[in-house]
């Protein structure tokens, strides 16, 4: 896999830094590439190509956000489609929405694998997912919409020109939280026994020890007095997104090799 960071955002570095370092402990080979956040959209673009032509790279990740003036939809757009873990290419968008994706978003596929481990079921439940962005409102939906085993539920999406959004969450039978918004989501806003994934990752302050202090967008000491079912920040969606990105990175490999890719 080769993993490409621009810029020093403290957030992304520490991402690539835990997707290098799954890499390692899987036996699994990563090309870190870490570029100034002077680099010109161009530059980037000549990187991604020599990546997409270089065979011993079956997996490209570009750690995002990019910085200002950079335009992402171009860089996402220049990734081979075969190589695109994320799963973020309009190809790979449009294979999702038609049920038949390759590279499943990684946060997304992370949540619906939380749900199925934990038994949750989801044939004709009421999933309402808090938040509407390409990375996660909107895939997770679309993947748990899908007239498809696990899957085949009943969704609604909020955001934030939602009229009342305790009405909508209250109904959940899984309730997916992505809307990046410190503890928005309270234990009076949850059904009783409810299964919750809090997908926020909020930086709210440092530890003693110099550590970021991270929150969800679900207030847990509520929640868990109500919720059947509780994921925590952090340790819950966090590190099954890294877990799909490898299962997406050994898809290309296999992939690339013309070995079948399992479901
Ligand atoms: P985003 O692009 O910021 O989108 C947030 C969404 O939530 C928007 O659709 C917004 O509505 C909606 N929203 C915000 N406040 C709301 C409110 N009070 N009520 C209802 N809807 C509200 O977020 P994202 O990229 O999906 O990320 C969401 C969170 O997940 C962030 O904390 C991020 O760090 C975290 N995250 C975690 C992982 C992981 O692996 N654990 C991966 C990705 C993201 P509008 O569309 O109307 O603005």
């Amino acid at each position: 896999m080769a993993t490409v960071l621009v810029g020093d955002n403290p957030a992304s570095v520490s991402y690539v830094t835990a997707k290098n370092k799954t890499c390692a402990e899987l036996g699994m080979t990563s090309f870190q590439h870490t570029l100034p956040a002077t680099i010109t959209e161009d530059e980037l673009l000549a990187l991604i190509d020599r990546l997409n032509r270089d065979p011993a790279v079956h997996g490209i990740l570009v750690q995002l956000p990019l910085p200002r003036g950079i335009r992402e939809a171009r860089v996402i757009e220049a990734i081979d489609p075969r190589k695109d873990v994320d799963g973020f290419h309009p190809i790979n968008v449009g294979r999702l929405m038609l049920g038949e994706p390759i590279f499943p978003p990684c946060t997304p596929a992370g949540i619906q694998e939380l749900i199925v481990r934990s038994e949750t079921p989801t044939e004709g439940a009421e999933v309402v997912v808090v938040g509407r962005s390409n990375i996660v409102g909107k895939p997770v939906a679309v993947m748990l919409l899908q007239k498809q085993r696990n899957a085949n539920a009943t969704v609604t999406v909020c955001h934030t020109q939602t009229r009342d959004l305790t009405a909508h969450t209250r109904r959940a039978d899984i309730l997916i939280v992505a809307a990046g918004r410190p503890q928005a989501i309270t234990g009076e806003m949850i059904r009783p026994g409810a299964t919750v994934i809090d997908v926020g990752v909020n930086r709210v302050g440092y530890s003693d020890s110099g550590k970021a202090k991270l929150v969800g967008d679900v207030d847990f000491a509520s929640a868990v007095e109500v919720a059947g079912k509780i994921t925590p920040v952090p340790g819950g969606v966090g590190p099954m997104t890294i877990t799909m990105l490898m299962r997406n990175t050994l898809r290309a490999a296999r992939l690339h090799l013309g070995l079948p890719v399992e479901g």
